[in-house]
């Protein structure tokens, strides 16, 4: 079953319905040719029969008239006055008796079986003709009463066993006759019978091979190639591609979804090269910036407000310049990892915006859920409890934050509230650090600058102080 499973895998789809047809051609001739040879053997056995045992039957009807000829002859001599005439007879029961020994010689060859019975009726018509001699020749000599005797006596009785013989020779191939005819009629229903049982059986083996052959060859195959590409339209690559080691029409289609996802793979980590931090693992620059633009236009088109947040460690000079670049960039990572940790919404996205400036898109969040994210930004950073000795504001490395939400309109642009949300940042870094500032746009576009009010500060364990 695998090797014919195999085997029909490598077979392309024309060929496969090629094999197909072939086979119901291959059975459709053999069915055919067994019923034509079958169908010929019982016309040939039909045609002996009508030559043999018909032709017998006939025979013997005719030896039995010659006998009844015969008969009456014998008997048409005892009434008959002239001498010359009775002489006449016995010549003409001398070609009666050689018409029913040609007869019967004739019968031999079409009875083979019945040559017993044939040399006795053989036997049996030489002794009535040799009594019908004798009767003829007593009737010659004019003595009637002789002739009378051996009729009686012998001829009649003889006769009759003669003609029951013949006539039970003539009912036994009658009989043969019918039962071979009955034998040959019931033959040729059998022969019917079976080929159309074969057809039908080779017509069910077809469709059953055709149909298994579409499920298992194309349906199926199919059908797991359409999951493997939603799959991969969800950017799922993990799971191999099934059928690519088949050599039909499937098994270039697996082969090309298979180039496609590597393709695919090979893209999607380019992406993800261009788009991800080298130091730190998390979005970029590049990939914030398209972030923001997307999001700034999906907030235009709702009409929902969007808020970003600039975010930058506090006196990271001097932890760099104290405990050196390595353990500055070993602090990056850590400060990444603890920021993206705070992304628990799908529209939130945290990125490195540059040097130890971080940056955050939080979609259809307005300015409170936006000091929110900010609350849980800072208690992050006290969780991380990355020791700095020689900042002023804590004993770890602690982060300033600048907020300014929005809700875009036509006339604004995401550079503005980037802007008013760096603006924020100066203005936490002015209020001490370790502290979040932030800012509503007011919803007609007006100056950015006047409109940037220090709104909320965040102190040090993270609770909002005015
Ligand atoms: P402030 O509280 O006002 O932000 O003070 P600051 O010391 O953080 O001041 P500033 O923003 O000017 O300092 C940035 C420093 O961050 C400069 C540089 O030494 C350090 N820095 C920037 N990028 C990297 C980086 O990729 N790795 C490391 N280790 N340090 C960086
Ligand atoms: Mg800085
Ligand atoms: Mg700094």
């Amino acid at each position: 079953m695998i090797l014919l499973h195999r085997f029909f895998s490598d077979l392309k789809l024309v060929s496969k319905v090629t094999l197909l047809v072939a086979l119901l051609g291959t059975l459709a001739v053999t069915i055919t040719i067994y019923s034509m040879s079958t169908m010929r053997s019982v016309e040939r056995d039909y045609r002996s029969l009508l030559s043999q045992d018909a032709a017998a039957t006939l025979l013997i009807s005719d030896a039995l008239l010659h006998l009844s000829d015969a008969s009456r002859l014998v008997f048409s001599v005892l009434s008959e006055q002239e001498e010359q005439k009775m002489r006449a007879t016995q010549q003409k029961l001398d070609v009666l008796q050689s018409k029913f020994r040609i007869n019967i010689e004739a019968i031999r060859p079409l009875l083979k079986a019945r040559s017993d019975s044939l040399n006795a009726i053989a036997a049996q018509e030489r002794i009535m003709f040799h009594q019908a001699a004798r009767i003829v020749d007593s009737a010659a000599r004019w003595r009637g009463d002789s002739a009378l005797k051996i009729i009686h006596d012998e001829f009649e009785p003889g006769l009759q066993t003669l003609r029951a013989n013949i006539e039970q020779l003539r009912d036994a191939t009658v009989n043969d006759y019918q039962k071979k005819s009955v034998g040959l009629s019931e033959t040729t229903e059998r022969t019917m019978l079976h080929t159309a049982v074969a057809f039908g059986m080779a017509l069910a083996l077809v469709l059953a091979l055709s149909v298994y052959l579409s499920i298992t060859q194309i349906s199926s195959p199919i059908s797991r190639l359409t999951r493997a590409m939603n799959r991969l339209t969800k950017r799922q690559y993990d799971e191999e591609i099934s059928g690519t080691e088949r050599k039909d029409e499937v098994g270039q289609m697996a082969k090309a979804m298979q180039l496609f996802r590597d393709t695919m793979q090979r893209a999607e980590i380019l992406e993800k090269l261009v788009t991800m931090d080298s130091l730190t693992g998390i979005p970029n620059r590049r990939a914030f910036d398209k972030t923001v633009e997307q999001e700034w236009a999906r907030s235009l088109r709702a009409g929902i407000p969007i808020s970003f947040c600039m975010i930058d460690v506090d006196f990271f000079k001097p932890f760099n310049d104290h405990y050196g670049h390595g353990v500055g960039d070993e602090c990056l990572r850590l400060v990444a990892g603890a920021l993206r940790s705070c992304v628990r919404r799908p529209g939130d996205f945290v990125a490195r915006y540059g040097g130890e400036e971080f940056a955050a898109v939080l979609s259809a969040t307005d300015e409170a859920g936006a000091l929110q994210f900010g609350q849980r930004l800072h208690a992050a950073l006290a969780e991380l409890n990355y020791p700095h000795a020689f900042s002023t504001v804590a004993d770890h490395v602690t982060i300033s934050i600048g907020i300014a939400t929005s809700t875009p309109t036509a006339e604004r642009s995401a550079d503005m509230l980037l802007k008013a949300a760096d603006e924020m940042l100066y203005a936490a870094k002015r209020a001490g650090r370790n502290t979040s500032r932030s800012t509503q746009l007011p919803s007609k576009a007006q100056s950015v600058h006047g409109d940037c009010r220090d709104k909320t500060v965040i102190s040090k364990t993270g609770t909002v102080v005015e």
